[in-house]
């Protein structure tokens, strides 16, 4: 099998699943026990915790555990609003976020926020004047990805978290694709909030993070017991955390490597792919870096290419049954016909979206893998146009 789809989810690291372990059966104490067992459990989240911290530059109470990227996503847009429903009610936000963001902004809409969506250019990218000029007197909240799911585009994270200080409005980032990926500093770039998904990074689902700026006006998720600084009660998943914070550690000491080894595979695949198919078009930054600057563009694993005249779902199919694993548009949309509302935004037309595939990258790929799934693709792009025709 070929895996290509590391922006859907990851499996766990071996090594990360090691250090979990022991948290299930042997080291099962409740961290709010006194007796060694539940204190050898907090301990346990401590040292997660600790971890979570030196990878962002932040206080270790600045973390709190959550049950992954949606919740993280959905906890950050509704905690400021409703702390602050008194100063204003106005939202910035982006029109190719995930799933995560746009549907809470809907419900918040309902509730009476108001929510302003801002464009992208061709390659996927906030103009951070565009959030200057969005900013008015009753705006509480920016939310802009650090990297996008389907395309990769890499935002100028820094420059738009800069304005947002200056007009003294929170700002907050869904990292879940980029954490771990490329660097991210919450107080260089001026971060308020930060969602972080462990499943993306090698370590289990259902577990991640919020990062939220001591002092910030923001309210409780879930009442009930003091985990989480009163603001999040519940039990704590105490072997998730411990993978989470295993995981981190490892991507982002292994960081570098790990971004040279994915964007050659990327290049390679790419080039095979604009080279011996005809019209196919490389969604979002072509290149993975600035060649002026050298930073990222674009995540160095992400590939999604339109396919003019096939349809995403068919390929998907014949791709499977070559043991190739990679998505069209993004995995949520999967089942619904619908074009992504990323690639529109783009400026890609119904039919390029409706023929695009993503190939997300992974650690553990090989070149000799992407030279096998340029072959089945020549094979099936063909196979499909003609069956069209
Ligand atoms: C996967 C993903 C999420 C959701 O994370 P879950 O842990 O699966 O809930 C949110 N935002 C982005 C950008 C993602 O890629």
């Amino acid at each position: 099998m070929i895996y290509l789809d590391h922006a859907a989810t990851t499996p766990v690291d071996p090594a990360v699943l090691q250090q979990m372990l022991p948290y299930f059966s042997e080291n099962y104490g409740n961290a709010s026990t006194i007796y060694s067992l539940g204190q050898s459990a907090k301990k346990a989240i401590h040292t997660a915790r600790k971890q979570l911290a030196d990878c962002l530059g932040c206080e270790i109470n600045e973390i709190y555990f959550t049950a992954g990227g949606s919740e993280s996503d959905n906890w950050a847009l509704w905690g400021v609003a409703r702390a602050l429903k008194e100063k204003g009610r106005h939202i910035v936000t982006s029109r190719i976020e995930h799933h995560a963001i746009l549907n809470a902004c809907k419900a918040l809409e309902k509730e009476g926020y108001e929510v302003t969506y801002l464009p992208v250019d061709a390659n996927g990218i906030v103009s951070p004047e565009d959030v200057r000029r969005a900013i008015r007197q009753d705006t509480i909240l920016v939310s802009v990805m650090a990297a996008n799911n389907e395309i990769g585009t890499v935002q100028d994270i820094a420059a738009i978290g800069a304005i947002c200080r200056e007009k003294n409005v929170l700002f907050h980032t869904d990292a879940v694709q980029a954490f771990g990926k490329i660097p991210i500093q919450v107080d260089s770039m001026h971060i308020d909030l930060l969602s972080v998904s462990a499943h993306k990074l090698y370590g289990p689902k259902g577990v991640g993070f919020l990062y939220v700026r001591n002092l910030s006006p923001f309210g409780p998720l879930i009442f009930g017991g003091s985990q989480e600084r009163n603001r999040r009660a519940g039990t704590e998943n105490v072997p998730g955390i411990v993978g989470l914070g295993a995981a981190a550690a490892t991507a982002v000491s292994s960081m570098e490597q790990v971004c040279a080894h994915e964007e050659k595979l990327r290049e390679h695949l790419k080039d095979r792919i604009l080279s011996e198919i005809p019209d196919a078009l490389v969604n979002g930054w072509e290149a993975v870096r600035d060649p002026e600057t050298g930073a990222y563009r674009s995540l160095p694993g992400t590939l999604d290419v339109s396919f003019p005249g096939i349809e995403a779902q068919s390929a998907l199919i014949m791709l499977d049954m070559e043991g190739i694993c990679c998505s069209g548009g993004s995995a949520c949309t999967t089942g619904a016909l619908e074009s992504s509302h990323v690639l529109l935004s783009i400026g890609r037309s119904d039919i390029e979206a409706k023929g695009s595939l993503r190939f997300t990258i992974g650690k553990d790929n090989t070149l000799e893998e992407m030279d096998r799934t340029a072959d089945a693709l020549v094979r099936i792009v063909e196979r499909l146009r003609s069956i069209r025709l």
